[in-house]
């Protein structure tokens, strides 16, 4: 009687310690999937459409914000961050093209994906739209499924081209969108000639590099450029970029061939 009595009270114990365990890796699970999915903000005054596609993303794992009007759209971009926007084009207030517009001259959402959602088929508006930075078009009544393949479709080649617009090599970072460069985070101001010589040589990594090629690179093909400017610049670069410009770390002198950013550093 005692043991069995000691058993169920070991049970119970056991389970409580059970359920308590799942609810915090619930918990814990639950803040991976939010720091991980993907925010996408939809711009639409009509709530049926709103709602369904509200569910639909929802159900691809995305996270969801939505707004009913280009003003109360502004307000939630200027206010969170969005990895993509859905925008009707025929809204009240600020309509799609007007908002479109405002994105992509503030320097915050100028990279924002955008897909123009709308009821107009008329090929002067989609162009209107892509010449106004929209990235994609979808016309309604549109089909949930070609919807979600073009959000993943654009979601892709976003991430894809910033892969390649960031370089990192060591402590040394370059982001060819915004033509910044930083040295253990600090910001480094070079010139845009000294730009275009150091991304050439960092997309290059592990490869010698002519003064030649720099030269076509940089200049041009018809550009004309004596290998020694290359020589001047490459030193400025050093002095801005490297601890010991005479002992570089980052960008190295193949005496008699031209440059190279060694793979190891
Ligand atoms: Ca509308």
């Amino acid at each position: 009687m005692l043991s069995l009595l000691l058993y169920q009270n070991f049970s119970v114990l056991s389970i409580s310690v059970l359920l308590t365990f799942l609810y915090y890796l619930i918990i814990i699970f639950e803040n991976f999937i939010k720091m991980s999915s993907t925010k996408i903000l939809i711009i639409e005054d009509e709530k049926d459409i709103v709602e369904l596609l509200f569910y639909n993303l929802r159900k691809e794992s995305f996270e969801v914000d939505f707004a009913y009007n280009g003003e109360e759209g502004l307000t939630k971009i200027r206010n969170n961050s969005y990895d993509l926007v859905i925008l009707d084009l025929m809204l009240p207030g600020i309509g799609g093209f007007e908002l479109c517009k405002i994105l992509r001259e503030d320097p915050k959402t100028s990279h924002t994906p955008i897909i123009m959602l709308t009821a107009r088929t008329l090929e002067s508006d989609k162009i209107l739209g892509l010449e106004l930075g929209a990235d994609d078009y979808i016309t309604k009544p549109f089909s949930f499924r070609e919807l979600i393949a073009r959000i993943k479709a654009l979601l892709r080649r976003v991430n894809r081209k910033s892969k390649e617009n960031i370089i990192k090599i060591g402590n040394l970072y370059i982001n060819k969108d915004k033509y910044q460069v930083k040295i253990e985070n600090k910001p480094i101001i070079l010139t845009p000639l000294e730009f275009k010589i150091l991304s050439f040589l960092a997309e290059r990594k592990g490869k010698i590099c002519s003064r030649k090629q720099i030269i076509n690179e940089v200049w041009g093909e018809e550009g004309y450029a004596n290998p020694k400017t290359i020589d001047v610049h490459i030193k400025r670069i050093r002095n801005k970029i490297e601890k010991d410009p005479a002992n570089p770390v980052y960008i190295k002198t193949l005496r008699g061939v031209g440059y190279y950013i060694p793979e190891e550093v």
